[in-house]
């Protein structure tokens, strides 16, 4: 490619990148924010990035390591329920703060891919995960908190699974989880940087960012 035709390339993504950054919706976590409605759709197309498209085998391979994982604790040491409790409260605040702070924040542009695409398979690799948990297991070996482990992951493994079934309507157990796929629903189809947790809602009560599909009606017919 000629220097000159580079250029004019780099020029013109620059002038795309502006445009965007005119129409990208800000991160404001204490406020209702909405999404611009319309011809956005593309411009946010645009912004999503694939950097965190993975194979399926890379998606699904959580799905086996964490009970693995479980049941390796479990052979470790016994469970002690309350530790576990700990663990499973511990993970649940973890998956609201990455969601609220990362996914929506700093990497907001590899998780904008889920929001335009909820079937595409998008996240952080299980092989990622799965080395995390390990050398976690071999902490909580080493420390004695097997079962604040297992409570984490198996948190993570809750988390997965219904974020997984919260996007296919189709599959038998969504019934069971309605409730918590419309709140997730609120989440991607509104465009509203609200309702973070997705196995549970109650850290967006304790932090103010719980909303329900009336209220958020009444918001929308006053804006
Ligand atoms: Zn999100
Ligand atoms: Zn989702």
């Amino acid at each position: 490619m000629s220097f000159t035709l580079a250029a004019k390339k780099v020029s013109s993504r620059n002038m795309q990148f502006n445009a965007l950054m005119l129409v990208l919706p800000r991160f404001t976590p204490s406020t209702h924010k909405m999404m611009p409605i319309g011809h956005t759709k593309e411009f946010l197309r645009m912004a999503a990035s694939n950097k965190w498209l993975m194979s399926s085998a890379a998606y699904y391979l959580d799905f086996f390591t964490v009970p693995l994982f479980v049941a390796l604790a479990l052979c470790i040491a016994p469970l002690h329920l309350g530790e576990a409790l700990a663990g499973l409260l511990t993970w649940s605040l973890v998956e609201y703060l990455v969601h609220r702070f990362l996914f929506h924040s700093l990497y907001r542009r590899e998780h904008w891919t889920h929001h335009l695409d909820v079937l595409a398979f998008i996240g952080i690799s299980s092989w990622k995960t799965s080395s995390a948990y390990a050398g976690l297991l071999v902490l909580a070996w080493l420390t004695g908190l097997t079962s604040a482990f297992t409570g984490v992951i198996v948190g993570y493994f809750f988390y997965i699974s219904l974020h997984y079934v919260m996007h296919r309507p189709e599959h038998w157990a969504y019934r069971f989880i309605s409730g918590l796929a419309v709140n997730h629903d609120l989440h991607h189809r509104k465009g509203v940087e609200k309702n973070f947790g997705v196995s549970s809602p109650l850290w967006d009560h304790v932090f103010g960012t719980y909303v329900r599909a009336p209220a958020l009606s009444t918001v929308e017919e006053n804006t």
